[in-house]
């Protein structure tokens, strides 16, 4: 069986986590290979509801490792308070099941503080930033100004490292924001308190990744929020600060030479979008509410309603190329049930042209959305499990989107549970 990684199409929020809880019965390994703890999965199974943010959506199944790869923003504060709340729930958590690599940066407790700075700072040009950190994490990754995980292990080492990181970080947060500098003794609470926590959690994930290669296990790669947000090519700026894309997976998971053989394309049956930011297709008014409301769409982190929409085929079918996805799953079906006419946006128009090229960043607030519609189903289609038994609009709708993206749906899913899905 081939390695796959399971990614976003979209904007995020896509279904992903319901999507890799379901297919991780099949798989030896979960890796988390970007991004933070900046949104969230979510994930109902026998154990309940979860809204993971940067667990691997694998820790539910008993014989899955999970990992948390190079590429991740390790915030040991979220995860520890992540981790308790999930196994509160009854999910045991140990070094067996989740392995955190030791060449992860951390989040460290300055990343929140800036980004919520730097966010006030820009007032109304400000890029709707979860203040999670990340963008402010992410920099100072790339400019060798953070501590990797595998340094909780050296103590002396590590508190030499994080003085210097301070006063240069101090710089920034007194003569830039004009904010309270942090001291060292906060910084020894930090590490007392989350770091401590996670510390045993730590490893070369890179030795037990290349093992698990070598004996043939089949390794999933499990990404945070979608194409369009992808740092290089997403709606820049307001992309994440990391590459969400598929192509990543092997350098963000420890594991290079990793090949991925198939990528599972995550795509809901209408559009979602959480912040700032261009958003062709997207509705207002009672026909948003009613949309919004169908589908409760609600930031599974931040609790924000999201601006909501037709399924957008020309940024769909972007999202489907920048992935190489192999097979597309499409979520949420079920909520456009209570639809006469269901809208999509087939096209997009700049000035006087039609165009299926999805814009420059630059230019794609310019885009005007073309809305065509398709027949409605008006039925519960909910507790339909196999693609015959779907009623005959439902089925022409999904065949519409597959031949305009170009990608094979292999998922059609209907309900937020485990087994609501239709495999064709
Ligand atoms: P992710 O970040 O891509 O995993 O997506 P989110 O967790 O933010 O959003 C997906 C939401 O839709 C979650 O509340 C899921 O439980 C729910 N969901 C996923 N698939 C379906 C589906 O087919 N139908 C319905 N009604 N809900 C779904």
């Amino acid at each position: 069986m081939a390695n796959a990684a399971i990614v976003g199409i979209n904007w995020g929020d896509e279904g992903k986590g319901r999507m890799v809880d379901l297919l991780t019965q099949d798989y030896d390994v979960v890796i988390r290979y970007q991004g933070g703890g900046n949104a969230g999965h979510t994930v109902i199974n026998e154990y309940g509801k979860f809204a993971l943010h940067l667990l691997p959506s694998g820790i539910f199944r008993k014989r899955v490792v999970n990992i948390l790869g190079n590429g991740v923003a390790l915030d040991p504060e979220n995860l520890w308070l992540e981790i308790e709340e999930v196994v509160r729930k009854g999910v045991p958590i140990t070094p067996e099941n989740l392995k955190i690599s030791d060449r992860a940066s951390l989040l460290l407790p300055w990343h929140r503080a800036l980004d919520g700075l730097e966010e006030a700072r820009l007032a109304d040009k400000k890029f709707g930033s979860t203040k999670q950190g990340i963008a402010p994490f992410y920099s100072d990754k790339y400019q060798k100004k953070t501590i990797l995980a595998g340094e909780l292990l050296y103590p002396e080492h590590l508190k030499e490292h994080l003085q210097d990181l301070m006063e240069w970080k101090n710089l920034t947060l007194t003569k830039v924001y004009g904010a309270q500098p942090v001291t060292m003794a906060e910084l020894e609470g930090w590490i007392d308190h989350y770091c401590a926590k996670i510390k045993p959690f730590i490893c070369d994930t890179g030795v037990f990744l290349r093992d698990a290669q070598k004996a043939g296990k089949n390794i999933l790669f499990e990404a945070q929020l979608g194409a369009l947000r992808d740092l290089d090519y997403g709606i820049h700026p307001y992309t994440t600060s990391s590459n969400a894309i598929a192509a990543y997976a092997p350098v963000g998971s420890g594991l290079p030479s990793a090949k991925v053989g198939e990528v599972i394309g995550v795509v809901k049956a209408y559009s979602t979008c959480v912040g700032e930011g261009p958003f062709v297709c997207e509705l207002f008014g009672p026909e948003a509410d009613a949309l919004r409301e169908a589908g409760f769409e609600y930031g599974a982190k931040t609790g924000r309603p999201r601006r909501v929409g037709p399924i957008d085929i020309v940024a769909t079918r972007y999202g489907v190329q920048v992935q190489a996805a192999t097979n597309i799953a499409l979520t949420k079906l079920d909520v456009l049930s209570y639809l006469d006419k269901i809208p999509v946006c087939a096209h997009y128009k700049m000035g006087e042209t039609i165009t299926d090229e999805f814009p420059f960043p630059a230019v794609l607030g310019s885009a005007q959305p073309v809305i065509e519609y398709m027949d409605g189903w008006k039925c519960d289609i909910s507790g339909i499990r196999s693609w015959d038994d779907l009623p005959e609009a439902a089925r022409k709708y999904v065949e519409y989107i597959e031949a305009q993206i170009g990608c094979h749906i292999g998922y059609v899913s209907v309900g937020p549970e485990r087994d609501s899905i239709i495999i064709r």
